[in-house]
């Protein structure tokens, strides 16, 4: 990653899911602009090699074991970034499941659970145990999808996790300002494991890569992009809103 800005030098970043894909290029991106970074995901060994990876990069990073669903693991992921750092300036709430292509009337309860635990109840509630160590000025980014907009087959029931972290947004920008922003990206099809179904068909691939009017899959580095905007302050007049990352796919309005 070529990053030629330092918005975030003094910031204390924690971002979820962030050992591959969007959330650790995510974690990249802050940490090549200034911030001390604390990643995190399920496996210690994934946690470990993207630390690693990372720090040879030049990022003030440590790592944490979080599965987000883990109250425990939630409580240390935000104890390991004020133990080494002291304070929390931005927080990336970007995991996910999607364990069914099931219709909806289809959809068994535990699979229902799991993605309205996983994909909303988790963020709100590491965000609880965040928010006393947020400062003044601190930012907070809830990953949704372009599926939110549009919950179609496959993707449905996931979709509707996605919408809710839009209403999400507004009202956690509410409760959170005027000392914390809240933000939402709704990133467009992006080539990582989660999307492999979707992205290594060439058929469904190239139909998705149609869809958009920029002619091409989203690359992980864009969503790093508007997260680093958004976090930093070129952004603070931003709250309550969601940017679509998505090369001009349909979404609203
Ligand atoms: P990815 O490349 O598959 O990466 C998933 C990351 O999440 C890994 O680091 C994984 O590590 C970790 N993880 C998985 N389950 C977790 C859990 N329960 N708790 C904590 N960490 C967990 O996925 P991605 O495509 O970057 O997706 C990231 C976010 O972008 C998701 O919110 C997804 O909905 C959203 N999104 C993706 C696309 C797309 O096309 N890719 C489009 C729109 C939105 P471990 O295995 O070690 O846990």
């Amino acid at each position: 990653m070529d990053v030629k800005c330092r918005r975030l030098e003094g910031k204390v970043a924690v971002v979820t899911a962030s050992t591959q894909g969007i959330g650790l290029a995510i974690a990249e991106r802050l940490g090549l602009e200034g911030a001390a970074v604390v990643i995190s995901s399920r496996k210690k060994k994934n946690v470990d090699e993207a630390v690693e990876g990372l720090r040879a990069k030049g990022v003030t990073v440590v790592g944490a074991v979080c599965h987000v669903s883990v109250a425990e693991q939630r409580k240390s992921l935000i104890d390991t970034a004020v133990k080494n750092f002291g304070h929390i300036d931005i927080i990336v709430s970007n995991a996910a499941a999607n364990p069914s292509v099931d219709n909806i009337l289809e959809m068994k309860g535990p699979v229902l659970d799991k993605l309205w635990e996983i994909n909303v109840k988790a963020s709100i509630l590491l965000l609880q145990d965040a928010a006393a160590h947020l400062r003044k000025g601190s930012s907070v980014i809830l990953i949704s999808s372009i599926t939110g907009y549009n919950p179609e087959p496959a993707l449905s029931m996931y979709g509707v996790t996605k919408t809710a972290l839009f209403g999400l947004t507004k009202a956690l920008a509410a409760e959170m300002g005027p000392n914390t922003r809240v933000n939402c990206i709704a990133p467009g099809f992006v080539p990582t494991n989660f999307a492999r179904f979707l992205t290594t068909n060439e058929t469904l691939k190239n139909e998705l890569i149609d869809r958009s009017t920029l002619k091409r899959l989203g690359a992980v580095e864009d969503m790093a992009a508007a997260a680093a905007f958004l976090a930093s302050d070129d952004a603070s007049f931003i709250t309550a809103e969601t940017i679509v990352v998505a090369g001009g796919t349909r979404s609203r309005l």
